[in-house]
């Protein structure tokens, strides 16, 4: 099968976006990510799943620890920014909670230890522990991916 056929199709998937960051050796690193799940209630567990040719992959396997922001439906350019998809560099303001860099203004931010790995494939799969997490009371619509473009709620 092609890879084209492959992603058509696992695009039918409508899913949220997250920003995966963390810190490591004084610098906040961020990545997009949708390949996210939420895996076990006890203990509390979550999933993301990080290509072997991002940064990120190499970072996280020694920083131990991660954060998944996930976005609202006005963080499009952050999604776009952490995919490395805009031509230009940007400052952007991170608040800090437990040690861990997170956007402000998400719908919620999950601070993970690494609880396990996996290797499949091209990819890790990161299972987080989750250590912490930030909700805003009213934190507005999420924004959304299908079909490779960006969507939300009502579109
Ligand atoms: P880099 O190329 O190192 O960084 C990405 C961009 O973020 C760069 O432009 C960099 O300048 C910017 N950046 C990083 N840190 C900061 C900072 N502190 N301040 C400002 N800018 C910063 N890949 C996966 O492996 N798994 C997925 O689940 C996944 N889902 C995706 C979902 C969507 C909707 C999209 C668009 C892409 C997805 N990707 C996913 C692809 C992934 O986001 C890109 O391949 C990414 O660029 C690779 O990460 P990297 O660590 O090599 O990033
Ligand atoms: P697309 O049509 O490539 O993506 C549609 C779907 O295919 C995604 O939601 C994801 O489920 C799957 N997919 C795409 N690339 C994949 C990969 N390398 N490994 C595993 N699954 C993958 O959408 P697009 O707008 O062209 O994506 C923009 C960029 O972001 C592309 O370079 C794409 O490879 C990357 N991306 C990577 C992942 C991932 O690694 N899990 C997920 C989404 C997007």
């Amino acid at each position: 099968m092609d890879d084209r056929t492959f992603r058509n199709a696992m695009g039918k998937f409508a899913t949220g976006v997250t920003v995966v960051t963390t810190e490591f050796q004084g610098e906040v690193k961020g990545m997009t990510a949708n390949a996210f799940m939420s895996v076990s209630l006890d203990p509390k567990l979550v999933v993301v799943s990080i290509g072997h040719k991002a940064r990120m992959h190499d970072i996280v396997k020694q920083t131990g620890k991660f954060a998944v922001n996930l976005l609202t439906r006005d963080q499009e350019d952050l999604s776009r920014l952490f995919a490395g998809q805009l031509k230009e560099e940007r400052d952007v303001a991170f608040e800090w909670v437990d040690g861990h860099p997170i956007l402000p203004d998400a719908m919620a931010n999950v601070l993970c230890r690494v609880h396990s790995t996996y290797v499949a494939g091209d990819h890790t799969l990161y299972f987080g522990e989750v250590t912490h997490i930030v909700m805003k009371d009213e934190p507005g619509d999420p924004l959304l991916f299908f079909e490779g473009k960006y969507r939300s709620i009502g579109q």
